[in-house]
């Protein structure tokens, strides 16, 4: 099958992008990576008249730090992200994400801000982006405003952003002296959609762990915070009696649904699973030493 025919705007800039938004009336969509849509387009999911090609506005690209916080543009490549060393430095949990985040052709392709606007819940970096506490700087004809990740992923592929606004920026806190992340998913073949994925990142004093942040894909409608099992293991030692509680807060968390591929039961265990292992590698101090594998 092939695409509708549309007409192809490219913007230099985010006016250019907003002015084409509005002479389409609406019936446009936006071009990044084209990782996502281009598939969409060609199984006729979506017939926009209008693509609006945002994907060479300056404004969109960059890595940069100021203070605690990492500004990452929202046209940063997946691939970007497993080579760029201020992400291995200052966010090391998108580091570790990023390997699992489809193959290396479409990681050439594929945008951070791109992924976070489709917010496909098996998506990785959706997720890890509340694990991060991370902020959207988000642009529309009538300036810039912030989103919090957490309440910006409201149903399936459907976010905070108003019809019309670009993501410009994901804003993210730096990784801390005493903070330790962990990613990994289960997957039925490496590049495949997750079964059930999970990031967490957790700052100690010493072994005892003072706070967490805990993130699935692949569970929900949504990415999905895990809010019960976070407060399972607050102000704790990772004892293994620490992380039963924590998998069987999970059940307080998560609600999954059964599909062809996987029950819900069968993702609800493998979610424990997934769970008591990440919290077993937490646990080491040496946890940030070992290695990351593209
Ligand atoms: C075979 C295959 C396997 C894949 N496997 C995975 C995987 O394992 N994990 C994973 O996470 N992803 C996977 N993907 C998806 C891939 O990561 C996409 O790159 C990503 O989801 C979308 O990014 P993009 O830049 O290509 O966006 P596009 O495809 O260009 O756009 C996607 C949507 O987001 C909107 N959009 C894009 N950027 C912005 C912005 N800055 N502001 C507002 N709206 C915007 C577009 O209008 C469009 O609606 C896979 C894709 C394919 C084809």
């Amino acid at each position: 099958m092939k695409a509708r025919a549309f007409k192809y705007v490219r913007a230099e800039t985010l006016e250019n992008a907003f002015d084409a938004y509005a002479e389409a009336d609406g019936d446009c969509v936006y071009l990044a990576g084209g990782q996502s849509l281009v598939p969409s387009l060609s199984l006729r999911l979506q017939a926009p008249a209008v693509l609006i090609d945002i994907s060479r506005i300056e404004a969109l690209k960059g890595i940069s730090k100021s203070a605690d916080v990492l500004r990452v543009g929202a046209l940063t490549r997946h691939a970007e992200m497993l080579t760029s060393p201020d992400i291995a430095r200052y966010v090391p949990l998108l580091r570790r994400a990023a390997p699992y985040v489809a193959h290396p052709a479409i990681r050439n392709k594929g945008t951070f801000g791109g992924t976070i606007a489709l917010a496909d819940p098996a998506a990785e970096f959706p997720a890890m982006t509340l694990t991060l506490d991370a902020e959207f700087e988000i642009a529309g004809p009538d300036g810039i405003r912030t989103m919090k990740a957490d309440g910006f992923f409201k149903d399936l592929f459907d976010t905070g952003l108003e019809p019309g606004e670009i993501l410009v920026a994901i804003h993210i806190p730096v990784f801390g002296a005493n903070d330790r992340c962990v990613f990994h998913e289960l997957a039925r073949r490496r590049g495949d959609y997750a079964i059930v994925g999970c990031g967490i990142q957790g700052t100690f004093d010493g072994d005892r762990l003072l706070s967490a942040r805990i993130a699935f894909c692949s569970v929900a409608s949504t990415p999905v915070r895990a809010r019960h099992a976070e407060a399972a293991i607050a102000n704790q030692m990772l004892l293994p009696e620490v992380i039963a509680a924590a998998q069987a807060a999970l059940g307080d968390d998560l609600d999954p649904e059964d599909n062809e591929e996987t029950s819900a039961a069968m993702r609800m265990h493998l979610a424990r699973v997934l769970l008591g292992r990440l919290l077993g590698q937490l646990s080491r101090a040496d946890c940030m030493l070992e290695g990351v594998h593209a």
